[in-house]
């Protein structure tokens, strides 16, 4: 097929940080199109709405910067579209946000859909064309190169950005298969790995059978020093859920260095050991270990579950003992769940290939954002925050490039 010359703009990947370049591009007068492999744009925004939506947080934000990693990552741009900015811009789209009380940001109807209908909307009342089942496979020289139903198809934009996503859920469409693509130019990239993650344990046959699929809430977990509260859930072959994906950073660099790392749960974050100790002290007679966990240490069965586990099997019967295995129950993680199932994934393009306008420093014209980028950050509304400053920012980047280029 012929080359379509093109002096619009090519906006590659229709997730959150591709469409929000877009709108940024449009309001700036340019002609966009963004090109999106799947039939539809936004799928992992839509599937993030399935949980309510956690678009950003309240926090004030040197705390909220803090939580990126490597540290400074996107804290330009994030300072340029803060989440009161993107609380605005919700709101505008007809969504209005709210603070839950964990200081995450949803909108008032937890859902994804109606902010996307509305989203894509403006989009195409501000011109932007969106062209679905276009598969970027070639990006060279500024040419890009698709695969499409029609076969293949060959565009020279006046400037591409590619929001590629990382390879999380690649079921949604963001299966990192740009990696290679941009590496064969020389495009230095950091190992895509999953995070927010859960990780896998040797649970005895009889644990798993009986517990899989079960939350353990209200309990405090421990790796490498750091505390968090919260939930997890048993999986078949591990554990996973917001408690275990907010230290799943640290663990997953532990047994990436050392093959296992090991995760401390208490049980019971609400008591002192002491006082455990004491509301265990006096059994009465002929009382089983489970009743006792249960009524006097107020365990649930996942959580008496979890104790054998953490113990071998065999429990102490003193009372200090057991008291100390509720309050720090090592558990041994063997190794990180895979991409399928992670929430977000950590590495991309590494910073160092790119100015600050998120252009490649070696292919003047080429903008990149999103989570294709070398950044992690928790749950919580940082990913989709990162998502939204990023593309905007790049966006930014972009029209300040293309009038110093028109300009000379
Ligand atoms: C289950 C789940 C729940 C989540 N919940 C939340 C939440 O509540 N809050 C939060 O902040 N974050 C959440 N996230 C993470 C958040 O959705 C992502 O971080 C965010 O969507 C990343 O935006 P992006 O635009 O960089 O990439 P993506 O949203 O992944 O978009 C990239 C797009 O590029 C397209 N693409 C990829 N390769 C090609 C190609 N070769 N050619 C053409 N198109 C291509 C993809 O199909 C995709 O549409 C959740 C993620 C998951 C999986």
């Amino acid at each position: 097929m012929e080359m379509q010359a093109d002096d619009g703009i090519a906006i590659v990947g229709g997730g959150p940080a591709g469409l929000a370049a877009a709108e940024v591009l449009a309001g700036a007068g340019r002609s966009v199109t963004v090109y999106e492999r799947m039939p539809s744009v936004g799928r992992k925004l839509l599937i993030a709405g399935r949980g309510g939506l956690n678009l950003t947080h309240s926090e004030p934000l040197p705390a909220f910067l803090a939580r990126y990693h490597p540290a400074g990552s996107l804290a330009e741009a994030i300072a340029a579209f803060p989440p009161d900015a993107l609380r605005a811009w919700c709101e505008d789209l007809g969504e209005p946000t709210f603070v839950g009380s964990s200081g995450r940001v949803f909108p008032r109807s937890f859902k994804a859909s109606p902010l996307l209908r509305a989203w894509l909307g403006r989009l195409g009342a501000a011109g932007v064309r969106v062209l679905t089942r276009h598969r970027l496979v070639g990006a060279e020289a500024g040419r890009l190169t698709f695969e499409t139903p029609e076969g293949v198809r060959r565009v020279a934009p006046r400037a591409t950005l590619l929001a590629l996503g990382g390879a999380s859920w690649p079921r949604l469409g963001s299966d990192g298969a740009w990696v290679p693509l941009l590496e064969g130019q020389g495009v230095p990239v950091s190992e895509l790995r999953p995070a927010n993650v859960g990780f896998t344990v040797a649970w005895s046959e009889v644990f798993r059978s009986r517990f899989a699929g079960e939350p353990v809430k209200r309990i405090a977990l421990t790796a490498d020093g750091l505390t968090v509260r919260g939930e997890a859930v048993i999986t078949r072959d591990g554990i996973e859920g917001g408690a275990v994906y907010a230290l799943s950073r640290l663990l997953r660099e532990r047994i990436r260095a050392s093959g296992e790392a090991q995760l401390v749960l208490d049980l019971r974050p609400d008591l002192s050991e002491a006082a455990l100790a004491r509301r265990l002290g006096a059994p009465r007679p002929g009382e089983s270990m489970a009743t006792r966990l249960r009524k006097a240490a107020g365990l649930s069965p996942v959580a008496a579950g979890l104790l054998r586990e953490a113990a071998g099997l065999t429990l102490p019967p003193p009372a200090p003992d057991l008291a100390a295995l509720i309050k720090s129950a090592p558990l041994r993680l063997h190794g990180t769940q895979g991409m399928e199932r992670a929430i977000s994934t950590a590495g991309g393009v590494r910073a160092a290939a790119l100015d600050a306008r998120f252009m490649l420093r070696e292919r003047p014209g080429t903008f990149l954002a999103g989570e294709m980028l070398d950044w992690e950050a928790p749950t919580g509304g940082y990913l989709l925050q990162g998502a939204f400053a990023s593309g905007r920012a790049a966006a930014a980047g972009m029209i300040a490039w293309l009038k110093e280029a028109e300009a000379s």
